[in-house]
């Protein structure tokens, strides 16, 4: 029997690109030796996304939907696709076409090939996009690389090909706060690159203004290194030990009267303000663990589904 392949796609007013992205999608999946679908995951859109994909899944049996019931981010979305898929291969994809579906029939062909588990897809190169999200995004991956425990494959999203092994670990991530394309990195097996050229969005905006990039970015890095942690430790110490060299220094210039203490006014100052802000940012970053604690221990479910499309429905799928 031939394996089944679905593709992942997490739309949050997507209205603009979705009819394309169908047809585009749906055109590869004829295309393939393998029976394929699509699960779309609506993750609270405001615009005409949702009625678009009821359009879809009413004309098209291998189209499936969850509607999420409010905005829960894209990574509670693929997380909800995955959950959600049966299939023996999954590409998890955007909406808006920056990953080109052309590219399935070769990704598949190189797992093949490689035999193997995952396969991540690296942008050798960008179109359309600001100066600032690239420099951004570059520094992002590096920082991150060299903050977290584990190492990363540098300048990948999500766009990526998992087999059935890997969602069935993925399924047993407890953890709210998902960075999948960490996770699924940290989850190992083998893993082969594939590059490609990411695209500018075909229509629409991006959906992840500068605010959202920040707290993606910080969470990512809280939840997959403690070196944060560490490096709070090492500036206390390091205070400490300047505090020391001053104590000494003082003492030895009042006894042998090489320093005027009563002078020091401006000294001081900037060693109050300098060590009032090493310990207003240590405790912030403890902080933030201690939010990211406060959230797990909460154990909320990462998203809530207010209604699917063509998951209980017997879908029939294509001949080869
Ligand atoms: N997305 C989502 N929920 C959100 C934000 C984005 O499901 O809260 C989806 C969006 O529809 C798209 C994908 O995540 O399919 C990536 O978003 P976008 O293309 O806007 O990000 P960019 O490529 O600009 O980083
Ligand atoms: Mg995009």
């Amino acid at each position: 029997m031939r394996e089944k392949v679905a593709v992942i796609v997490p739309c949050y007013n997507e209205e603009a690109v979705l009819k394309e992205s169908y047809r585009r999608t749906r055109a590869v999946l004829d295309t393939l030796p393998y029976p394929g679908e699509i699960i779309y995951v609506n993750d609270g859109s405001r615009d005409a996304t949702r009625s678009i994909l009821d359009e879809l899944a009413a004309t098209d049996p291998r189209v499936k939907v969850l509607h999420f019931s409010r905005n829960f981010g894209h990574q509670p979305a693929v997380t909800a696709g995955i959950h959600h898929c049966d299939a023996d291969l999954a590409v998890i994809i955007d909406a808006d076409m920056q990953d080109p579906p052309e590219l399935i029939p070769e990704i598949l062909a190189l797992r093949e090939r490689e035999q193997a588990n995952v396969v991540y897809c690296v942008r050798s190169h960008r179109e359309g996009e600001s100066f600032f999200k690239l420099f951004t995004a570059k520094m992002f991956y590096r920082i991150f690389n060299a903050m977290s425990e584990v190492r990363f494959p540098l300048d990948t999203g999500d766009f990526r090909l998992i087999d059935r092994k890997v969602m069935d670990e993925f399924v047993r991530f407890n953890e709210r706060g998902k960075y999948i394309r960490g996770l699924i990195s940290w989850i190992g097996f083998k893993q082969v690159p594939f590059h490609y050229e990411r695209k500018a969005r075909i229509a629409g905006e991006t959906k992840y203004p500068l605010r959202k990039m920040f707290s993606f970015a910080s969470n990512a890095m809280l939840y997959f290194s403690k070196k944060p942690l560490r490096i709070a430790t090492g500036l206390g110490f390091l205070s400490v030990l300047v505090g020391i060299i001053l104590a000494v220094w003082f003492t030895l210039g009042k006894i042998y009267g090489f320093s005027n203490a009563e002078e020091g006014w401006t000294s001081i100052m900037t060693t109050i303000i300098f060590f009032g802000g090493v310990q207003l940012l240590t405790v912030g970053v403890l902080g933030q663990y201690i939010g990211i604690l406060f959230d797990e221990v909460k154990a909320r479910p990462e998203y809530i589904i207010d209604e699917t499309r063509n998951f209980d429905r017997k879908v029939s799928l294509p001949q080869e």
